[in-house]
């Protein structure tokens, strides 16, 4: 199928992409950013999202670094996702990010794909915002006002609905680097690989004297957003790592997912499952690392 008819503007500044979003808005018109192109065309495609316009940022300036800034790692919006894989700085200091970026898709989604706009779009079965839940990264929005700075854990609303207000757009993320002594896991199940997940765990593990002194869990896939598994985080502190603990902290974060997405796919009880065995082996794997 073709896309429903827009109007398309290419702004050259952020300055001016901000002002056309807010004209455009104040004309009621329903105006989308385009950045990669890699979930928005699809959509436009299949006539899932018919806008008015769009406003496409790839020729504004300035939103593609990856830099090390005030001791985290800052990335534009804009940065492509290869870009991200292929930065030293992300491989080496905070390699869960690295690690779920390398998830994402093919190499040719990821070479067009922009960083910012998986997260705009927060799918529930991405990897991204799993990861940004378990490094409590923080999101930044330029509109009108100026920037304001959302905690990823108030970012992602809904089924692929964010805290962005009409008009805003993402201009950057921002992420700790990975503490020394801390290990990190990702682990997810695709029908075929590139898919997005049937269900997926991302976390960080913290040893201190021989024992779990931390644990930060996010699964994905499962429900309308990534969801944070408190109680198999709670479980974890102060047990000794291994095999038994992580088969407990996996069982309980299977009996603690309230109602799991069922689909075609996978049914509700298959992804329960999944859940528990991902976390299970996600934590070997994070131990393992975590020296
Ligand atoms: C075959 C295939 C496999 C894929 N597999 C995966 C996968 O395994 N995991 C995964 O996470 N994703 C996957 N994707 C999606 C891919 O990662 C997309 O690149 C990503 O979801 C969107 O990024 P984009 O830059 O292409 O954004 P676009 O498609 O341009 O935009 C997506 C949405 O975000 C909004 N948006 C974009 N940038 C901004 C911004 N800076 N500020 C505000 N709003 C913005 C747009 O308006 C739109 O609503 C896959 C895509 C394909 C085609």
């Amino acid at each position: 199928m073709k896309p429903a008819p827009f109007e398309y503007h290419a702004p050259t500044s952020l300055a001016d992409a901000v002002t056309l979003l807010a004209r455009l808005e104040d004309e009621g018109c329903d105006a989308k950013i385009l950045a990669g192109g890699q979930s928005l065309m699809p959509m436009l495609a299949m006539r899932v999202a018919r806008p008015d316009a769009l406003v496409d940022l790839r020729q504004v300036p300035g939103l593609d670094h990856i830099r090390l800034q005030d001791g985290r790692i800052a990335i534009g919006a804009m940065a492509s996702k290869r870009a991200a894989e292929l930065s030293e700085l992300v491989r080496e200091r905070q390699p869960l990010f690295h690690a779920a970026t390398r998830l994402v898709g093919h190499q040719q989604i990821r070479n067009r794909g922009s960083v910012g706009g998986s997260f705009a779009h927060a799918d529930p079965a991405s990897e991204y915002p799993a990861v940004a839940l378990v490094l409590g990264m923080e999101m930044v929005a330029t509109g009108p006002d100026g920037e304001r700075v959302i905690p990823a854990a108030e970012f992602f609303v809904t089924y692929m609905t964010t805290a962005l207000e009409q008009g805003e757009i993402l201009t950057e993320v921002r992420m700790p680097v990975l503490p020394p002594g801390t290990g990190w896991a990702i682990r997810e199940i695709t029908r075929r690989s590139g898919d997005l997940a049937l269900a997926g765990v991302a976390l960080t593990l913290r040893l201190e004297a021989g024992r779990c002194a931390d644990a930060r869990i996010a699964a994905f896939g499962i429900d309308a957003t990534a969801v944070r598994l408190s109680e198999a985080e709670d479980a974890l502190r102060g047990a000794v790592p291994n095999t038994e603990s992580f088969a407990r902290a996996g069982a309980i974060a299977a009996a603690s997912l309230a109602d799991p997405m069922s689909c075609i796919h996978a049914s509700a009880e298959y992804r329960r499952h999944l859940v528990g065995t991902l976390l299970e082996r996600a934590l070997a794997d994070a131990a393992a690392r975590a020296h």
